[in-house]
C-alpha cells in the first residue's frame, strides 16, 4: 500500500484524478489548489458546477483554509478526524480552487479519519477536493469496484482498502451563521451535535438551493424505482429488510441489518441498493427505518433516492 499511496499522491500533484477510500464512502480526489484538476472532477461526475466540493485536509492544517471561531474550533476538536464536514468562511489567499467552492465565499472542510485517506493527504502535501466517486445523482460507492465500474475511465488510480466502514456521507454542518445549520445528515448524528452545540437549524437554508446543492431532491438514485416504509410484499420487487420480522413474498431479500442495528444498516445501504438494482425486478422496496441517530441520514438518502427524477 505505501507504494500505491506514493503513486496516487504523484498523480494528484500532477493534476490527475484518484479514487481513494474514506470512512464515509470512496472519494474522487483532485488537488484542491489546481483549478483544472478540480474542473476535471465536475466533468468526470457530470456534476453541476453550482454544487461545491468538500476539501479534505489533515486536522492541523484546517485553519490555513478557513476562518475558525471558538465554536468551530470546539466542534473540530471534538469530531475531527471523522465524518463531519464544516462549512466556514473561506480564508482569502489560501490558494484553494474557486470552483471547489462553486463561487461561494465559504468552504466545506473535512478531516477524514480513514488511515489511507490520511496517508494520501500527507504524501500529497496539498488539500484534496473530493466528492463521492460516482456519477452525479447516482448511488455513492462504498467499495473500490463501484468506483472502477462507474468512473474507471476518468481516474488515474484507485486505492482499494475494502469496504468504507461508515457507508454514508459525512454530516454537513454550516457554522457561518449565528445558529449552526444542519445542511445534510450523515455519519455524525444530529443528537451528537446537539449535545455539543445546543440548538441547530434543520433544513432551513438561508440563501436558496445554491447554498447546499447536495440537498437537491433527487440524488443517490438507483435505476429502479424505490418504495419506502414498506409493510406489504409485491412479488416482483426486491426487498431491503430491516429487523428480524419481514413481510413474506418478495422476489429477493437483502438485510440491511437483521438485528435492527442502524450502523450496520448504514454501512450496507449503498452496496445493497447497487446489488438489487437489476432489471429483473420491478422496483426496490425498503422497510421502515427508525428516524433517530444514523437512521436520520439513512432516511434522508432513501427519500432522495426515491424522489422523482429531473
Ligand atoms: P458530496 O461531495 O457529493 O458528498 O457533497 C458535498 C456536500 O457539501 C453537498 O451537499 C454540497 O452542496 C455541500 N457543500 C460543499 N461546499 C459547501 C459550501 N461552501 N456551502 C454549503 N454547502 C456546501
Ligand atoms: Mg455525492
Amino acid at each position: 500500500m505505501p507504494e500505491a499511496v506514493a503513486r496516487a499522491a504523484e498523480f494528484l500533484r500532477s493534476g490527475a484524478l484518484v479514487g481513494f477510500p474514506t470512512e464515509t464512502v470512496y472519494g474522487l480526489g483532485a488537488d484542491a489548489t489546481n483549478e483544472r484538476a478540480v474542473a476535471a472532477i465536475f466533468a468526470a461526475k457530470g456534476r453541476p458546477h453550482f454544487n461545491p466540493l468538500i476539501v479534505h485536509i489533515p486536522v492541523e492544517e484546517a485553519e490555513a483554509f478557513a476562518e475558525f471561531d471558538a465554536r468551530a474550533r470546539r466542534i473540530a476538536a471534538q469530531f475531527w478526524p471523522g465524518p463531519l464536514t464544516l462549512v466556514l468562511p473561506r480564508r482569502a489567499g489560501a490558494g484553494l480552487s474557486l470552483l471547489a467552492s462553486a463561487g461561494l465565499d465559504t468552504v466545506a472542510l473535512r478531516a477524514p479519519a480513514h488511515p489511507v485517506a490520511q496517508k494520501l493527504m500527507c504524501a500529497t502535501g496539498r488539500p484534496i477536493a473530493a466528492p463521492s466517486a460516482n456519477r452525479s445523482g447516482r448511488v455513492s460507492p462504498t467499495e473500490a469496484a463501484h468506483v472502477a465500474a462507474e468512473l474507471g475511465d476518468a481516474i488515474a488510480l484507485i486505492l482499494d482498502a475494502g469496504r468504507a466502514p461508515v457507508g454514508l456521507e459525512s454530516t454537513v454542518l454550516d457554522l457561518t451563521g449565528e445558529v449552526p445549520a444542519l445542511l445534510r445528515p450523515g455519519g455524525i448524528t444530529l443528537e451528537q451535535l446537539q449535545a455539543s452545540l445546543g440548538a441547530i437549524a434543520i433544513g432551513k437554508v438561508a440563501a436558496g438551493p445554491a447554498r447546499s446543492p447536495g440537498m437537491l431532491a433527487s440524488h443517490y438514485a438507483p435505476s429502479l424505482p424505490l418504495r419506502l416504509n414498506v409493510t406489504e410484499a409485491h412479488p416482483e420487487e426486491a426487498l431491503l429488510a430491516f429487523g428480524p420480522n419481514i413481510p413474506a413474498g418478495f422476489a429477493e431479500v437483502l438485510w440491511l441489518s437483521h438485528s435492527a442495528d442502524l450502523a450496520e444498516a448504514a454501512a450496507n445501504l449503498f452496496a445493497m441498493l447497487r446489488r438489487l438494482d437489476r432489471p429483473e425486478f420491478s422496483g426496490i422496496a425498503v422497510m421502515p427505518i427508525p428516524n433517530h441517530g444514523l437512521g436520520r441520514a439513512i432516511n434522508d438518502r432513501l427519500h432522495r433516492a426515491a424522489a422523482p427524477r429531473p
